[in-house]
């Protein structure tokens, strides 16, 4: 049987900082159609806050160190005041959406990273189950679920998450039963092979394509775990990944839309 498309699309910190961009790409998320759900990360938010309570913020490669006291700021921070937010905003656009960390529901358990080289990333997890059959039943009820990412460990215990992870581990968990289109939309067109130069998009980028940009230097930061997690979820069943500017999710369906880096094995 022919399988239900499923969009994810995951937005980065970035855009969701800023009233005016956020504003376009909620427009935009909302014009697409169909079966849909949303990722949001979180970032600069967590650390303004944390900052005014006078906490220290430790990040390792752009990661937080999430201590005893970060954990409770980045819950209040995603999965409060992001994530609730982003709901409301959508409910004004005519979304039905509804909020979700990892834990509600259960929608996606994760285990918490044991020390590695030395570093104690603290209360961060990686996702290890999901809860597909209620995520599709919320589907079935034409609700748009939004996830903060925040997951649990089943012993009660929230844990920081990796949005673009989550929106990876979502994608190929729900491709048992969707059609998945897995969709990373951030401030820049693509991937460019020069990130100043907004014309240097690059429109298809393979593993092969990606080593000897990473190795040129061309793809550095947040860029690389991104382009891991998507080659991840397309090696694992997931019908197609794309990197696309936050304002262009309405058009995804165009068959002529080509303003998008597409991820191929
Ligand atoms: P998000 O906005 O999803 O949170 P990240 O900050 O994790 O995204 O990763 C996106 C960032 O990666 C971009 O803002 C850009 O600065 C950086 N980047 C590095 N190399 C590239 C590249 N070749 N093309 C586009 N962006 C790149």
């Amino acid at each position: 049987m022919k399988k239900a498309p499923l969009h994810i699309i995951k937005i980065g910190g970035a855009v969701l900082e800023n009233a005016e961009k956020r504003a376009a790409f909620l427009a935009s998320f909302a014009q697409l159609e169909g079966n849909k759900l949303l990722v949001h990360g979180g970032g600069r938010q967590a650390t303004d806050l944390g900052e005014k309570m006078g906490l220290e913020t430790r990040m390792i490669e752009g990661r937080r160190i999430t201590d005893d006291q970060y954990i409770d700021v980045v819950t209040m921070v995603y999965g409060g005041l992001i994530n609730k937010q982003l709901v409301a905003h959508l409910q004004a656009l005519g979304c039905n959406a509804l909020g979700l960390t990892g834990a509600d529901g259960s929608v996606i358990t994760s285990l918490k990273r044991s020390i590695r080289n030395g570093i104690d990333y603290g209360w961060v997890g990686d996702p290890q189950t999901v809860n597909v059959e209620l995520i599709t039943d919320l589907l079935t009820f034409n609700l748009t679920p939004v996830f903060a990412p925040l997951t649990h460990d089943g012993a009660g215990h929230l844990l920081n998450t990796n949005a673009d992870t989550i929106a990876s581990t979502l994608a190929i968990a729900l491709s048992a039963r969707f059609d998945v289109q897995l969709v990373y939309a951030f401030e820049l067109d693509g991937v460019l092979t020069d990130i100043q130069q907004p014309d240097s998009l690059i429109h298809k980028i393979n593993p092969a394509s990606y080593e000897k940009l990473k190795a040129q230097g061309k793809v550095t930061d947040g860029m690389i775990p991104k382009l891991d997690n998507a080659f991840t979820a397309i090696a694992q069943g997931v019908s197609s990944v794309k990197i696309v500017k936050y304002t262009h999710i309405g058009q995804l369906h165009s068959v002529d839309f080509q303003h998008y880096t597409h991820i191929s094995e």
